[in-house]
């Protein structure tokens, strides 16, 4: 379970990643959306910890904590040279806090969501869309070969922990739909080596493999 749920994180990182169109370590004109993406890569280091670690009630780790153990390879850094501390906590969850920005909370990430996607090119954003529906498509690929059912809302698949809410969300508001072959789903069942069909749709970009 821990590799799938690392896998998962991984997928996840990438999708973060994706967004970094401004790349971390680089100045942007806007201080605080700078430092939101500094605090989003502590936050996966954070996730990436509590996956490897168990952790005691509570714990907090600065950058170099994370730099020491690897779990960031560069230092992170705010532009209004605020202090940053990520807290960990048994149940799993990662909270970073910046002393002159604040607590990296969901308004803040929004926020970033929003310039990112203000910064994206129309192939950008269909690469995005198209990265998204990927992640879809290997959640559901986990989620079958881990259960007898097939997966029939992305709701599933949060609950069953192979996506976090909210999920992936496509740049252009697209709303995503996925359907399962049942015929291919019991095949593989009996035959490791076949192929479950699934079919991922955003409603803005089409159906993978999005060819154009
Ligand atoms: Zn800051
Ligand atoms: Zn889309």
């Amino acid at each position: 379970m821990n590799s799938i749920r690392f896998f998962i994180i991984m997928a996840g990182l990438l999708l973060l990643l994706s967004l970094f169109i401004v790349p971390p370590g680089t100045i942007v004109a806007d201080d605080k959306i700078q430092c939101i993406s500094e605090m989003l890569v502590l936050e996966s280091a954070g996730e990436l910890y509590v996956i490897d670690h168990k952790v005691p009630g509570e714990k907090t780790m600065s950058v170099a904590d994370f730099l020491a153990q690897q779990f960031l390879s560069k230092p992170v850094k705010c532009p209004k040279d605020g202090t940053y501390r990520t807290k960990l906590f048994n149940t799993s969850e990662v909270q970073v806090e910046c002393s002159s920005h604040g607590i990296l909370d969901d308004k803040k990430k929004k926020e970033y969501r929003k310039y990112s996607i203000s910064k994206m090119s129309p192939v950008q954003k269909i690469a995005n869309c198209k990265l998204q529906m990927r992640f879809i498509e290997g959640a559901i690929e986990l989620y079958c070969m881990d259960h007898d059912t097939i997966p029939k809302t992305a709701d599933e698949l949060i609950k069953a922990e192979y996506m976090k809410k909210p999920g992936v969300l496509c740049p252009e508001n697209g709303a995503y739909s996925f359907s399962v072959d049942e015929k291919s789903f019991l095949d593989a069942k009996s035959d490791n080596s076949a192929e479950v069909k699934i079919q991922v749709k955003c409603s803005t970009h089409g159906i993978l493999p999005l060819e154009k």
